[in-house]
């Protein structure tokens, strides 16, 4: 079985292609030709996750799969949400975010917050969904210099480390992504 990965991440299509038996085939979008830049116009991390995958199986006519994640703060009503790469601006700087995300924070106690990844993927004419979620906490201040994005000012639950602490393999077992990756890869195993 053939199956687009709609990412260019080689990270990302490496390791789920290394979780999978050697019956599916992952695809990236290069190999299909697809250079455009998918739309991702959606206000909802879901509706992302489904504009993708859509995209991908209704322009080029492959079955194929497409994540999308956002980080949802409880005490600002689940900003930056399906904004996260962009919070501060269109230069989509992870420290421009992290540092607008602490302001916003500045005098608030509930620093309750959590990482959402859903997957879509579009198989044999049905769509399927899964979600991840990794819940912790916004630190006071940024920690660590492994990870991208937010994670040197998210602590995970039960660790007392941000996720730029941790290794890959620990950040992976935990993850939001980590947490959806396996929910398609247990379902394509028996699909
Ligand atoms: P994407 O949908 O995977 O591209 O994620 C959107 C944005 O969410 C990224 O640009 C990051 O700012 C943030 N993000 C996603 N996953 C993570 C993560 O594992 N750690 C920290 N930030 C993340």
């Amino acid at each position: 079985m053939q199956l687009v990965f709609a990412s260019n991440n080689k990270n990302k299509i490496f390791e789920i292609q290394s979780m999978l038996p050697k019956s599916i085939q992952i695809i990236s979008l290069d190999e299909i030709n697809c250079f455009e830049e998918i739309p991702e116009t959606s206000d909802t991390i879901e509706g992302n996750a489904i504009l993708k995958a859509n995209y991908v199986t209704q322009k080029y006519g492959f079955d194929c799969f497409a994540d999308d994640t956002g980080l949802e703060v409880e005490t600002l009503h689940g900003e930056p949400g399906v904004f996260s790469a962009r919070y501060a601006g269109e230069q989509k700087n992870a420290d421009d975010n992290m540092n607008k995300l602490l302001a916003n924070l500045e005098d608030k106690t509930n620093r309750n917050a959590q990482f959402k990844t859903v997957i879509a993927l579009n198989l044999n004419g049905e769509q399927y969904l899964f979600t991840g979620i990794a819940k912790g906490k916004i630190t006071l201040e940024k920690t660590g210099n492994q990870g991208f994005g937010y994670d040197p000012i998210f602590k995970p639950e039960n660790f007392k480390e941000t996720f730029a602490q941790l290794s890959l393999a620990i950040k992976n077992k935990i993850s939001h992504r980590g947490k959806a990756t396996l929910q398609l890869i247990d379902f394509l195993r028996i699909h």
